[in-house]
């Protein structure tokens, strides 16, 4: 194990309520624990793209058992003529899904400026991967009193995650679910948007009182491997799952954003339905 491996169980002794190996701080997102002992389901769009597709998709995920819903008011996006997000008006629409679902909305905040904004919708701020090392961002999020789902960095070593999270930590914001989302490696780009690393989950549980949870759909850009590594990552220990949704095989083309790695309904509900936490 490396030197600084070895430092990041600092994480546990600073927070000694966490001090004992393998406890997790569970994260309480409007009612739904992160970190105990049933496996969560994030799902949701890639994208709120109008008002409708949102609210479908919104209805199919909670009817398929999901306990929360994600969607991305602000994308952060490759090229600059790519969609960029509805923002304001994604965020009430957001809003308009969460009141006709119940369920808590996870939505990404890319600048902070907009932190004090977002947390009025948002019942857990996502940090995304291409901002995981955005420090200001991250202290700005450690002082908005909300939950935060910090994705890891696509070439972010274990510590260098872990430290990510020590600055949002740092202004008093212990709610915090870490999310593999799979890395860059440059071998896999012909087969595979990423490598879904899994072997992150054992030492990152041993050093780190944090939930995990594994967004299979941008590990893997495919739909149809998106069962199969939710299945490998809860058998891993991973505490729920990150999952994008299409509504339908018809419209997956037609969207703006991440359509080819989106589930539709029914496969949302087979990934579910053996887990045991359908809200
Ligand atoms: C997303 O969750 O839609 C997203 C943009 O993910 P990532 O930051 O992992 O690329
Ligand atoms: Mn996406």
């Amino acid at each position: 194990m490396s030197e600084h491996l070895h430092d990041c169980r600092v994480l546990r002794r600073c927070w000694p309520e966490y001090a004992d190996a393998h406890s997790t701080h569970v994260v309480n997102v409007n009612g739904v624990d992160i970190g105990g002992p049933l496996p969560v389901v994030i799902a949701g769009p890639c994208a709120v793209e109008s008002m409708e597709q949102t609210l479908r998709i919104a209805i199919a995920c909670k009817d398929a058992g999901a306990q929360l819903l994600r969607g991305g008011a602000f994308k952060p996006r490759t090229h600059p003529a790519s969609f960029q997000g509805l923002g304001l008006e994604g965020l009430k629409i957001l809003a308009e899904a969460r009141a006709r679902t119940g369920m808590g909305v996870v939505t990404e905040v890319m600048d902070p400026r907009l932190v004090e904004q977002v947390s009025e919708y948002a019942d857990m701020l996502q940090i995304g991967s291409r901002s995981m090392q955005n420090f200001p961002l991250l202290k700005e999020v450690g002082r908005s009193g909300r939950p935060v789902l910090l994705k890891r960095g696509w070439s972010a070593t274990l510590d260098e995650w872990v430290y990510a999270a020590e600055y949002i930590a740092q202004e008093g914001n212990l709610d915090i679910v870490l999310c593999e989302r799979g890395i860059r490696t440059g071998v896999n780009e012909s087969y595979a948007r990423n490598v879904l690393d899994l072997n992150v989950i054992e030492p990152l549980r041993s050093v780190c009182p944090l939930p995990v949870i594994v967004d299979p759909s941008h590990a893997t850009g495919t739909s149809s491997r998106v069962a199969t590594m939710s299945n490998a990552a809860l058998a891993c220990g991973a505490h729920g799952l990150l999952i994008e949704v299409v509504d339908s095989e018809e419209t997956r083309a037609t969207l703006r954003c991440d359509g080819e790695q989106g589930v539709t309904p029914d496969q949302l509900a087979r990934i579910v339905a053996p887990l045991g936490g359908v809200a």
